[in-house]
Order: C-alpha cells, then structure tokens, then sequence
C-alpha cells in the first residue's frame, strides 16, 4: 500500500513537472551540476538557463575571468601560435584576439569596443606609432583598460633584413619606450609578418617575452578589407578569396587583426560571431608567461 500511495505522488510530481509550472528538486540539482561544470571549465557549450543568452554568457565570462586570473591556465604553442590549456580548469573551446601595429588611427576605439564587451586581448604596439603624447596617452589608455601591451618592433621592419645589432635595437628600445609609458615592459613579442631570426627568438627569450605568430587573420587582404566580408571570414575561419577554403576556426586558434578602419567596424560582429559559435576570449593574463 505504501508502494502505491509513493508511486502517484512520484507520477503526480512528473506530471507537474512535465507542464513546467514548478522547479522540482530534480531540475535544481542539474542547475547546480551545471553550474560546477562551467565553473570549471569543462562545459564548453553555453546552456542558457531562465536568462537571456546574453548575461547568461557574461556571468560564464566573468567567472571565467576571475579563475584565470589567478594563475596561467594557457600556454602558447611554439610551432602553431595556438592557444593550449596547461589545466584541466581551462575552457578548451577558446580564442585569443590580438591587434598588430597598434596605435595607429583605431586601436583606441577597439580596445573601447571590446572594453564594453568584456573581451579581453593582446595590443601588438609599434615604436614609430609612440612618437607623440597623443598616442602615448592612448596607448596608457589600452593598457589602464586591462588590455595587455605586446611587442612588434619599433620600426615595423623585418627583422631577418637586419643586422643582428638593429633587430635588439627594434626589440629592446620598444620594451623600454613601453616601459616609460605604462610602467610595464611587454611580455610578449611578434614579428613584422612573423619573421624571426635564431637571434631574436633568443633575445625575446632574453627580455622575458613570450613570442607568438597568429593562426589566421584575414583583414590585411585586399578582398576581406571590408567590415561585412571580414566578419564573415573570421567568424568561418574560411576566406575562399585568398585561398583559404577550409575553416582555420578551431579552439586554440591566435586570430590576426589591425588597426584598421574595415577592422574596427567588424569587431563587434567578428566577437559576436565567435561567441555565437561557443567561443569564449582568452584573457591574456591566463597565459603561461616568462617571468
Ligand atoms: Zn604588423
């Protein structure tokens, strides 16, 4: 009898449930495993629960966020410049944004746009784009927004033209520039169009820099150099028109960008895009570093 009475309060319960006017204990606990996976960073897909898509996303960024912050969970792979988690807390399904020959015109702007959208990157500055207070103060600017400031060149030159006393003066007077600006020297590098040498893939081991190409980047060809075709190129990870056919898009992936005019009106959507496919941003500070 008592096996009856529990089995029409469990189908009573079931039926309720099934309607969806009551939270049972049942929808509470996978809630909370839910939760635990995120947190961990073992879920890679978002799972809107009772929220809109947007903060639920936020609240997995910032929780995101702060466990990275504590120690490097990423490290940078050596031959590929892909991202790699180095703990089993660290969202596998990632990308890192980062902005070359900044600051030129638009580096400001972006670092506003993804400063509002709580996406984190790494700023590649150039010595020759700090020549005046102007841009001092807006590189001081990206770096008070939390942005990390990295290294490519003073001169934008490629370095393998260079005698080896001119690649350490592109590589070390930009670090001390920096420095004199933000207070920081920058802990990683990247070469004018990737080219390094033997010499200053050591001497960025020298000046504690982590050093890093990119995986793919499309906005400094001529077809994507517009703000709809770029979106579209980036968020595939394919660009036909430069014969790119296969998607580059994957976790781990090091996305190319500039200063530039097409660039800075396609970050939003490039971010939304990403995130819409269940990318989260790397934040710099979660990268293993050499200091
Ligand atoms: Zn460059």
């Amino acid at each position: 009898m008592k096996n009856i009475v529990w089995l029409i309060m469990v189908m009573i319960a079931l039926l309720m449930s099934a309607c969806g006017d009551v939270t049972t204990d049942v929808e509470e606990e996978a809630g909370q495993d839910k939760e635990q996976e995120q947190t961990t960073g073992k879920e890679e897909k978002e799972q809107p629960h009772e929220e809109n898509e947007e903060s639920a996303y936020q609240e997995t960024q910032d929780e995101q966020n702060q466990a990275d912050s504590a120690e490097p969970v990423y490290r940078i792979d050596d031959e590929t410049s892909s991202v790699i988690p180095i703990d089993e807390k660290a969202t596998e399904k990632v990308v890192l944004l980062t902005v070359d020959d900044v600051p030129d015109k638009y580096a400001l702007e972006m670092a506003r746009t993804l400063e509002k959208l709580d996406a984190k990157a790494i700023f590649f500055v150039n010595g020759h784009f700090l020549d005046t207070s102007e841009r001092q103060d807006a590189l001081q600017q990206i770096h008070e927004m939390g942005f990390e400031i990295g290294n490519h060149t003073n001169s934008h030159s490629y370095l393998p033209d260079l005698p080896e006393d001119e690649q350490k003066e592109e590589i070390v007077s930009l670090n001390d520039t920096v420095e004199d600006i933000i207070g920081e020297r920058p802990q990683f590098f990247r070469a004018p169009n990737g080219a390094n040498t033997d010499f200053t893939r050591q001497l960025a081991e020298d000046e504690d820099m982590v050093l890093m190409n990119w995986t793919y980047g499309y906005d400094y060809f001529e077809p994507y150099m517009d703000a709809e075709k770029l979106t579209e190129a980036m968020v595939t990870g394919k660009a036909p028109e430069v014969d790119v056919p296969h998607s580059l898009l994957k976790p781990g992936a090091n996305l190319l960008m500039h200063d530039r005019e097409w660039t800075a009106a396609a970050l939003e959507d490039i971010f939304s895009g990403l995130r819409d496919k269940g990318y989260k941003i790397v934040d710099p500070d979660a990268i293993q570093t050499r200091e």
